[in-house]
C-alpha cells in the first residue's frame, strides 16, 4: 500500500487523484492533503478518507484542525510520512513544495511545471542528492518519460509534444482583437483552472512545458517541437535518427497519468485511459507563429537558459493575471511577456532564495510595467 500525499488537492489534478485512489483503494491510500483555501472541501476529505494530515496554506491565522501558516506544508509531510506526494499546486507556489518534498527524499509526482521551469538544475540536482525521483504528470512529459524508458537518448532525433490548439485554433487572425476573457476560458479538451485555461489558448503552457522537457530529457530545446493535435489522444512522440516516430495514446483523461505516476515503476490493470481505437481522430497541423505568439518567445528563453525561463514564466502569470482581471487584451500578455524577457539580463541561480526573489522581482516588474500602459 502506497501512502499518497496530495498538495493542491481542491484543483483539477486534486481532484483526479483522488478518483484514481477512490478507484484504487487496494493499492494506494491518502494520508494527507493541502488546500489554498478550500477549508470545507478538506473537511470532506478528512470525512472521506478520514485522515488528519491536512494543510490550509493560504491562511495565516492559526487554525484549529489544519497546518498553516509558512511551515504549514513541511508539518504536513512530517506528519504524513507520505511514499509519493503529488504536487498539483497551482503556478510558482508549488517550488518550494517541490523542494521540500525532495529534500524529504521522497517521490515527487509533479504536476506543477513551474517547479522545473524555475528551478529546473537546481531541482535535478536536489532529487539525485536525496534519492528521490521525480515522476511527471504532466501527460505530454508523462508519455514522454513512459516512451523513453525505450530508446537510448543517442538515437532520438526530436522530442515532440502534442497540443490541442486551444480554443483559438481555427479563429480568423484578424478577429484577435476582440477576444474576450469568457472565450479563452472555453477550452474545448480539458476542464482546467482559468490560468492554466488562458495558457493553452496562448500556448504559453506548451512553452512552459517545452522549458520542462528541456530538464527533465536533457535535449536541447531545438530537438523540441511542438505539432498540433486536436482531440489530444496522442499525448507526446518521440522521433528516432532513422526517421519513425513513436507514440503514447490514450483517451485525454489526466486519471492516466496520475495512476502511472502513482504506481511507478510498475503498471496496474485499469480501464482509465481505454481508447476507442475505432474512432479515432488523428489530425496533426503545424503551429502557425502569429496565432500563437507565447510558443516563439518560450523558444528565446530556453536557448537563453539560466534565468530566461523563469522570467518568462513570471512575466506570463503576472499578465495572465492581469488579463484575468480584465486590466490588459489578450493581445496584450505577449506583448508584456516579450518586452520583460528583452529587459532582463541572464544570470545563474543557485539557490531556492535566489530563485524566489527573482520570481517576485519579475512579476513585479511585470506589474509596474502592465501600470504604465494604462
Ligand atoms: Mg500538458
Amino acid at each position: 500500500m502506497k501512502k499518497v500525499l496530495v498538495l493542491g488537492v481542491s484543483g483539477s489534478i486534486g481532484y483526479s487523484t483522488l478518483n484514481v485512489i477512490r478507484k484504487h483503494r487496494d493499492l494506494f491510500s491518502l494520508c494527507g492533503a493541502s488546500a489554498h483555501k478550500n477549508k470545507a472541501f478538506l473537511e470532506s476529505i478528512r470525512l472521506e478518507f478520514n485522515i488528519k494530515a491536512l494543510a490550509l496554506t493560504g491562511s495565516q491565522q492559526n487554525e484549529d484542525s489544519f497546518y498553516s501558516g509558512p511551515n504549514a506544508i513541511e508539518a504536513l509531510i512530517n506528519a504524513s510520512k507520505p511514499d509519493i506526494i503529488v504536487n498539483g499546486i497551482a503556478g510558482s507556489a508549488g517550488l518550494a513544495p517541490s523542494m521540500l518534498a525532495l529534500k524529504s527524499g521522497i517521490d515527487l509526482a509533479l504536476a506543477n511545471k513551474e517547479t522545473i521551469v524555475m528551478a529546473g538544475s537546481l531541482i535535478k540536482k536536489t532529487a539525485i542528492k536525496h534519492g528521490a525521483s521525480i515522476l511527471p504528470v504532466d501527460s505530454e512529459h508523462a508519455a514522454l518519460f513512459e516512451l523513453s524508458k525505450n530508446q537510448k537518448s543517442t538515437e532520438i532525433k526530436n522530442l515532440w509534444l502534442t497540443a490541442s490548439g486551444g480554443p483559438f485554433r481555427t479563429r480568423e487572425l484578424k478577429s484577435f482583437p476582440q477576444i474576450t476573457l469568457e472565450e479563452t476560458l472555453a477550452h474545448p479538451t480539458w476542464k482546467m483552472g482559468h490560468k492554466i485555461s488562458v495558457d493553452s489558448a496562448t500556448m504559453a503552457n506548451k512553452g512552459l512545458e517545452l522549458i520542462e522537457a528541456v530538464h527533465l530529457f536533457d535535449m536541447s530545446p531545438d530537438k523540441i517541437k511542438v505539432v498540433i493535435h486536436p482531440t489530444s489522444q496522442v499525448h507526446s512522440l518521440i522521433e528516432t535518427i532513422e526517421g519513425s516516430f513513436y507514440a503514447q495514446l490514450s483517451n485525454p483523461n489526466m486519471q492516466l497519468p496520475i495512476l502511472n505516476a502513482l504506481s511507478w515503476p510498475l503498471k496496474v490493470k485499469s480501464d482509465i485511459g481505454q481508447l476507442d481505437i475505432f474512432n479515432l481522430q488523428l489530425n496533426f497541423s503545424k503551429p502557425e507563429e502569429q496565432r500563437y505568439p507565447m510558443l516563439n518567445i518560450a523558444y528565446q528563453a530556453a536557448k537563453r537558459a539560466l534565468s530566461a525561463p523563469l522570467v518568462y514564466n513570471a512575466a506570463n502569470e503576472a499578465a495572465v493575471e492581469a488579463f484575468l482581471n480584465k486590466q490588459i487584451s489578450y493581445l496584450q500578455i505577449p506583448k508584456i511577456v516579450e518586452t520583460i524577457l528583452n529587459r532582463s539580463e541572464d544570470c545563474n541561480l543557485c539557490s531556492l532564495k535566489e530563485i524566489l526573489e527573482l520570481n517576485e522581482l519579475t512579476y513585479k516588474q511585470t506589474e509596474q510595467l502592465i501600470m504604465e500602459m494604462k
